[in-house]
């Protein structure tokens, strides 16, 4: 069965996530209409910017689909800009910024802003073996986490920066930067479970 991954491709380094699925010979689209999103069977949620992903997934119609089908338990995959999408509160937003849903998290948007804007971290992370070299670029932080979630990974100060919930993965950082495919190939495999 062919199960074509999504990578939301409005804003951000969605290019990078369709490389990183290209180096695990994962199929996978551009998504940027509605039918798009029809014909994949997850959907990746890339770094970028997440007031633009807002406003462009409203102008483009894709915003209601998408917060349908993550309600109703469609295999999303959010990486920082894509976590705050993800999450159901998100702190320090603009007034008019809207998620999709999936995560009951509260997010805090550039967490680390007046500290570190970008760094990189060493990371375990379920399901992975050995460490996780992660970059984070102005990235969130996980700061509430509902009983249903499950945390995937922390930095060493233990502030929370991977979640999971049913099929909704978010993580703060960027794989897809460092050459990291393995969490890509653990969401490829929360879709193939899925369908
Ligand atoms: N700070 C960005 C935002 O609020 C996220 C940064 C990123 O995705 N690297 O959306």
């Amino acid at each position: 069965m062919s199960l074509p991954i999504g990578v939301l491709s409005l804003q951000g380094d969605f290019r990078e996530h369709s490389q990183t699925l290209d180096s695990l010979g994962l199929e996978n689209r551009n998504v940027r209409t509605p039918q798009e999103l029809e014909s994949v069977s997850g959907l990746i949620i890339p770094g970028g910017e997440s007031t633009v992903i807002h406003k462009l997934a409203v102008a483009y119609d894709l915003y209601q689909p998408i917060k349908e089908k993550i309600a109703s338990g469609f295999p999303v995959f959010g990486t920082c800009a894509g976590l705050i999408m993800l999450a159901s509160e998100i702190i320090d937003g603009t007034s008019d910024q809207a998620s999709f849903g999936g995560l009951d998290v509260s997010v805090r948007r550039n967490a680390f802003g007046n500290q570190l804007d970008s760094f990189e971290a060493d990371l375990d992370f379920v399901g992975v073996e050995g460490v996780v070299h992660a970059a984070f670029i102005r990235a969130p932080i996980v700061e509430r986490i509902g009983s249903e979630v499950e945390v995937l990974s922390q930095l060493p100060d233990g502030r929370v920066v991977g979640v999971r919930q049913n099929n909704a993965l978010g993580i703060s950082f960027h794989p897809e930067v460092t050459g990291e495919n393995r969490i890509h190939a653990l969401f490829a495999k929360t879709v193939r479970t899925a369908h």
